[in-house]
């Protein structure tokens, strides 16, 4: 066995173990496991579900269900993306953290910002 092996904090619970391929100890890892079936099963059943709506099937926080999403693992298993708020204006999106009207004020509110800190000519 290599001499090198660390000890890392199980990202999960924060077990300290000795640092194999994942960072989560087995018990997490089997309860991510089951929880990423039971969340790729429901959103194949119930295609835009809400988060609220997927963690409540899956009785667990809606935090994990994002990361879950954020992870990518349930999109490369073919599930669509989530329904989840636009963290600005609430209204229901399905890609990334706010909605493409928002991404637009966004970037009209920069914009001006920076024609603002422009030196007059
Ligand atoms: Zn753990
Ligand atoms: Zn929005």
């Amino acid at each position: 066995m290599s001499q090198d092996s660390k000890l890392i904090a199980c990202r999960v619970c924060g077990l300290i173990m000795v640092r194999l391929a994942r960072d989560v100890c087995p018990k997490c890892f089997q309860e991510e496991e089951l929880l990423f079936q039971k969340v790729k099963t429901f959103l194949k059943a119930n295609p835009g579900a809400t988060l609220e709506e997927v963690s409540r099937h899956a009785s667990c926080d809606v935090d994990h269900v994002e990361a879950l999403i954020r992870s990518g693992r349930l999109e490369r298993a073919g599930v669509k993306r989530v329904a989840h708020p636009c963290q600005l204006c609430q209204s229901t999106i399905f890609d990334g953290v706010v909605c493409g009207e928002c991404k637009k004020t966004l970037k009209e509110q920069v914009k001006m910002l920076k024609d603002l800190s422009k030196p007059d000519k």
